[in-house]
């Protein structure tokens, strides 16, 4: 069942979503070769913390912790670990918060360094997919448009699309309806409502789309063993169209970096 949102909570929501935007910002400005996740981890939780919010991953389903961390080829749902990140590595970083009784949950793909063109090529194709599926996220479209448009976008560039893990409708649950798929057929699956609220977030690999589970029931890796990237965003139904709650504004500018990406799905501009 769907669960729509009235346009005041879907303000909390932004609220709840612009603290993980905030925590991935702040991250940004952390990571760099040598540091260790579980310290990054360690760092989110308590910055959410101190922003009245609870982190959103920390005993869902009994995950460990407040990140999921993902380097290279691992796709989602790495655990944080003592090992120090190096030069040339990529690594997904996924959070959650909990604010007000609703979750924001985004991720963002970030490079170590300078990488490699072959992988700089994966992330700015899977960030560049994930808009193109949320501009099919409006009124009269179906769950499969935007699936279809994640997909095409990815396989056309000869990436691998996963189809194991998916996105979801997003609010007082972390996995609400309708699962969001990052492939799919045009006019299919359920059709898009005023007041949803989903979480878009294509996982696309290098290689193959085929992928493992490790025996620590949370790891997941690329079968052919290539790297694999992951952007997540949060996105609500305003007025028939699809309205970014999340932002990846802050880790811009960390980065230093200017991009006006985000801008079209958004009613009026985001002051930082
Ligand atoms: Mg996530
Ligand atoms: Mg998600």
């Amino acid at each position: 069942m769907i669960v729509v949102k009235t346009r005041e909570e879907i303000e909390l929501m932004r609220e709840s979503a612009l603290i993980v935007s905030k925590t991935l910002g702040m991250i940004a400005k952390e990571i760099k070769p040598g540091v260790t996740t579980l310290y990054l981890d360690q760092l989110a939780e308590t910055f959410i913390r101190d922003h009245g919010a609870i982190p959103g991953f920390l005993g869902l389903y009994d995950f460990p912790n407040t990140l999921c961390v993902s380097p290279n080829t691992q796709v989602v749902h790495g655990i944080p670990n003592n090992t120090p990140l190096k030069e040339g590595d990529i690594i997904s970083i996924d959070c959650g918060a909990i604010k007000n009784g609703f979750y924001g949950d985004h991720a963002y793909t970030f490079g170590i360094g300078t990488i490699a063109p072959e992988i700089e090529k994966l992330l700015q194709v899977t960030k560049e997919s994930l808009y193109v599926g949320i501009a099919e996220f409006k009124l009269g479209n179906r769950v499969g448009d935007v699936g279809y448009a994640i997909q095409q976008y990815c396989e056309s560039n000869g990436y691998g699309v996963v189809r194991e893990l998916v996105g979801h409708g997003l609010g007082k649950k972390m996995h609400e309806d309708p699962e969001m798929p990052n492939y799919g057929k045009r006019g299919r699956g359920k059709k898009f409502i005023e007041g949803m609220v989903v979480a878009i977030e294509p996982m696309i690999n290098l290689g193959t789309h085929r992928i493992k589970q490790h025996n620590d029931g949370w790891t997941i890796t690329t079968l052919d063993n290539k790297p694999s990237a992951h952007f997540e965003h949060n996105v609500a139904i305003i007025d028939g169209k699809p309205e970014l709650l999340s932002t990846f504004g802050y880790i811009y500018e960390a980065l230093g970096m200017v991009s006006d990406e985000e801008d079209v799905f958004r009613k009026k501009a985001l002051v930082l």
